[in-house]
């Protein structure tokens, strides 16, 4: 059983662990403001506001990568506080509100751009959206923006396999279109580093999909209704790691990088796994 490391959010999304600051950064999107929680046990507020700040990820330099759905955009945190602002927007129509983000092995960031922040109130403020899709868009190391997909509904969590070949991403559109499954869509990326062979990876017929990790051995942890459900590199379903309210977002981290924090609403939890999460900078 998870054991609980803080309560006290509303609803709690992108935790990131921070080597260098001994502490998971957690945000707390309908809350408007991120957490800092240490390894001493310490907690306090990260950046308050926050922007409705979601996912969070570390670069390839160890600095905090940041979606705001207030903003419409993903940031980066300066080690002197300074926020440098890395995508608002694409062909010159603003985002409609990245909400995960995730490093790449070639030093790319990749986010999701669904519209949740602005059409939930609570979440960031309501707009008409600006793009004529929900993408995926990959940030290059040089600072360009490219879209990679347009073919999900509302795509939300996102992965990359250990071998940074295989990008997964949550399909959380069934709402918006009912022709759409909710579930885990994987692509292939290409030898040119474009995303081909979508195929439907896990399909949910209940709840969603929302943040997803992978460890090092390439099982898939998917932040769901019930808890972190668990997938085999080829798509089985092992099991589930139940949570007491729906875990929204999770993140492996901690000594070895074996402690997956799960954001489960209003509640981090904390379960210390045999093997390691994904960490692209101990490469
Ligand atoms: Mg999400």
């Amino acid at each position: 059983m998870p054991r609980t490391l803080f309560t006290g959010g509303r609803w709690l999304e992108g935790p990131c662990y921070v080597p260098a600051l001994k502490s998971l950064v957690v945000s707390d999107v309908k809350a408007n403001r991120m957490w800092r929680l240490g390894d001493d046990g310490s907690s306090g507020p990260f950046r308050d506001p926050s922007e409705n700040a979601n996912g969070n990820v570390l670069d390839a330099e160890g600095r905090l990568v940041t979606c705001e759905h207030r903003r419409r955009r993903v940031v980066r945190l300066e080690a002197d506080g300074a926020i440098t602002v890395l995508a608002d927007r694409y062909e010159g129509r603003r985002l409609n509100a990245p909400n995960d983000v995730v490093l790449a092995p070639d030093g790319a960031l990749w986010f999701t751009d669904p519209t949740y922040g602005i059409t939930k109130a609570e979440e960031g403020i309501v707009a008409e959206p600006e793009q004529a899709a929900r993408r995926v868009y990959r940030i290059d190391p040089s600072g360009r923006l490219d879209a990679m997909t347009e073919t999900m509904e509302q795509p939300n969590g996102i992965a990359i396999a250990p071998d940074g070949r295989t990008l997964y991403v949550s399909e959380t559109g069934a709402g918006r279109n009912p022709a759409v499954a909710n579930g885990i869509v994987a692509f292939h990326i290409g030898a040119d580093g474009g995303l081909e062979g979508r195929r439907d990876f896990a399909r949910y017929t209940e709840g969603v999909p929302d943040g997803l990790a992978l460890d090092l051995d390439g099982r898939i942890y998917a932040a769901s209704a019930d808890g972190v459900r668990v997938f085999a590199p080829g798509g089985r379903f092992l099991g589930v790691i139940a949570t007491p309210k729906a875990a929204g977002n999770l993140a492996f981290g901690g000594p070895g990088g074996r402690r997956l924090f799960i954001a489960a609403t209003d509640a981090v939890h904390v379960v210390d796994m045999k093997v390691p999460g994904i960490e692209w900078r101990a490469r």
